[in-house]
């Protein structure tokens, strides 16, 4: 149970899901686990109690991608321009309003909506907060609300907590992970998930394609030592070309390689967008906080695990990045 929440809130949440008869759920453009298990494992919550339920993410034509499509619950998800009005609008793991992408107006135009959230840097977009940056993943938060409505757990409504809970976590492996936590990933085995399926197909399942780009990617890192202060930067670069023809969330696990450099406390993986763009994904171990890093480039995130976004070129994307370590690290 976390603390950080006032009993109000949660009230005013309460009484929102009690007034309406359909919900919409948006989870953040290119979904995580976090985001899309948080949204669909309370969709079917509230499906239970006589909802009607639509999920969505703010993409045009958002399909969801083949690595999540297992996530109980998918049968929810429809792309935003197939949805028909709903009464109350909850955002699941959304930081900030740039990452509803064509949501953000549905969002807006509702009378209410919740925010449930995670991130420290969350802007405030909303009418009520479910926010407390010291949950583990939005999905922990997400379970304290499916149990304040006293909706009895199915291993559908668990499964999709638990790749969230699990996926923000790093495996329960992060800072992030309390007791707590643990806890509440052994109710959720407790509730009849397939951990040991659940962890394959989240973490240790890939085309092989993907392994080649991310050896590839690696096999370009560069080190600084001397970066961040002397605490170390390390970082690669996959280009549109590099990807071979996948989609760029194929290269979302190359950080999950390169932050096991020892050499380096920080490191940083820029993958370029179909349209150009470049999108950084930060990392650091323990004395580095990227989240304010990627703050001042624009972008947010957690103390440990953050990013940001450039219009830049890519040798000037990373010189931005090492000056901004230099000065916030
Ligand atoms: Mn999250």
């Amino acid at each position: 149970m976390t603390n950080f929440l006032a009993q109000p809130e949660w009230d005013k949440a309460l009484a929102a899901v009690s007034d309406c008869t359909s919900v919409l759920l948006l989870a953040h453009v290119t979904p995580d686990a976090d985001a899309l298990g948080s949204a669909l494992g309370l969709g079917l919550a509230l499906q239970s109690l006589g909802k009607k339920v639509q999920v969505t993410v703010g993409e045009e034509n958002f399909v969801v991608p083949s690595s999540l499509s297992f996530l109980p619950g998918v049968e929810l998800i429809h792309s935003p321009e197939a949805l028909t009005s709903a009464d109350l609008v909850i955002s699941c793991d959304v930081s900030s309003d740039a990452r509803l992408g064509t949501t953000l107006e549905l969002l807006q135009a509702a009378k209410v909506s919740i925010a449930i959230d995670h991130h420290s840097s969350f802007t405030g977009f909303g009418t009520i907060h479910l926010v407390d940056p010291g949950a583990a993943a939005t999905a922990e938060l997400v379970l304290e609300f499916i149990d304040r409505l006293e909706v009895a757990l199915t291993p559908e409504i668990a499964g999709a907590i638990y790749a969230g809970l699990t996926t923000d976590t790093g495996s329960f492996k992060f800072q992030s992970t309390t007791s707590h936590t643990l806890r509440t990933a052994a109710r959720l085995v407790d509730a009849g998930i397939d951990n040991s399926k659940l962890s394959r197909l989240l973490f240790d399942d890939e085309p092989l394609a993907a392994l080649v780009m991310m050896g590839e990617a690696v096999s370009r890192a560069k080190l600084l030592p001397e970066a961040a202060n002397g605490a170390g930067l390390v970082y690669a670069s996959v280009t549109r070309e590099q990807r071979n023809g996948l989609p760029e969330l194929a290269a979302e696990r190359v950080i999950e390689a390169l932050r096991r450099t020892s050499e380096a406390e920080v490191a940083a993986v820029f993958k370029q967008a179909d349209d150009g763009h470049w999108n950084g994904s930060l990392r650091s171990k323990s004395s580095v906080d990227v989240g304010a890093v990627a703050m001042a480039l624009g972008g947010g995130g957690h103390k440990y695990a953050a990013g940001f976004s450039s219009t830049l070129d890519l040798s000037a994307t990373i010189d931005l990045l090492i000056e901004k370590l230099a000065i916030t690290a």
